[in-house]
């Protein structure tokens, strides 16, 4: 292990901070953290929209297999012997047309506005996911919303992104798509852990997760999902348990995962978030703050950064104290 370790190639090191763009062939472009503020990329785009930019492009990349997944379930669902009504898939078809801008009865369903404030304060749209998606991956560079702008659109894309694989999941399989679990009677600070069971096996991944789960669940209720797509619904039946949003009850979701989306997602549901490993995005000040700072002052809940040497259990227990 420690010889595979030696051997694997170093991570690059602007990557990890966000600051190498390759958004067009004028570049690519990477600015170094030591440059001074107004450093920018050959398109004279700054280090706050280079990483914010990186971050929603991710996203919009990440989105298309599960819009492709949730298309192919709907078309196995659509064949003579569906157990779903004609009226709730053509509603879910709506979802994927990429000229419908009309109100889609399934998104009521999937992210109500009384359980999904922030979400819904965000601007959640309230029709076609494929119109969103285009909208925001054909930005130029040279008509470029601003750094916010494209962190609100990430985070509105994950949440389609994870609405996209809840309702594949929900069409194929026999289920409602609600999930059983159990709750306290009242609200109390949960604590999810989520790891990518699809992904590469990683053992180091699951220890951790382990390792946090013995550590905390003495001291905060603690939940382990197989996949970041049965987060709607979780959130779902904390509101119908408590009345109350997730988002204001202080949860926590920890998602280990390589994919950005399934933690961005949880992050617009309502949950405050640790991800493993941490996003791209010290290389801008503003990208920091928005996720860790302006999210905890509008919402209540933000993005939990883990500085290295801080201890995981001790991040997450003081995170959950009122
Ligand atoms: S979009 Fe701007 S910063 Fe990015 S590669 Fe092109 S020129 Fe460089």
């Amino acid at each position: 292990m420690a010889d595979q370790e030696m051997m694997s190639p170093a991570a690059c090191g602007y990557g990890l901070l966000g600051l190498c763009c390759v958004s067009c062939l004028k570049g690519p472009c990477r600015i170094s953290p030591f440059d001074d503020a107004g450093s920018a990329g050959l398109c004279g785009e700054d280090r706050d929209w280079i990483v914010a930019h990186n971050i929603v492009q991710r996203v919009a990349l990440e989105s298309l297999p599960a819009m492709a997944a949730f298309r192919n379930a709907l078309e196995r669902a659509s064949l003579p012997g569906s157990r779903i009504e004609t009226q709730r898939l053509d509603e879910m078809k709506d979802l994927l047309s990429p000229f419908s801008r009309k109100e889609n009865a399934s998104l009521g369903r999937l992210y109500p506005e009384k359980a999904f404030p922030s979400l819904h304060a965000m601007g959640y749209p309230s029709g076609s996911w494929i119109a969103v998606l285009l909208d925001t991956i054909t930005e130029h560079p040279s008509m470029t919303r601003s750094a916010e702008a494209n962190l609100v659109d990430a985070l509105r894309l994950s949440a389609m992104a994870l609405g996209a694989e809840a309702l594949s999941r929900e069409i194929s399989s026999s289920t409602t798509g609600e999930m059983d679990v159990a709750l306290p009677d009242s609200p109390f600070p949960l604590l999810l852990l989520i790891s990518d069971e699809s992904a590469v096996p990683d053992d180091s991944r699951e220890s951790l997760l382990d390792e946090i789960e013995a550590s905390c669940r003495d001291e905060v209720r603690t939940y382990r999902l197989p996949h970041a797509a049965l987060l709607p619904s979780f959130a779902r039946r904390v509101f119908d348990q408590w009345g109350a949003p997730v988002s204001m009850t202080k949860s926590i979701a920890v998602v280990a995962s390589s994919s950005i989306t399934w933690g961005l997602g949880a992050l617009a549901l309502g949950f405050s978030l640790i991800s493993l490993p941490g996003y791209p995005i010290q290389g801008s000040l503003l990208v920091e703050n928005y996720l860790t700072e302006v999210l905890k002052r509008k919402f209540g809940h933000a993005y939990l950064f883990i500085p290295p040497r801080e201890d995981l259990c001790d991040r997450i227990l003081g995170s959950l104290k009122p």
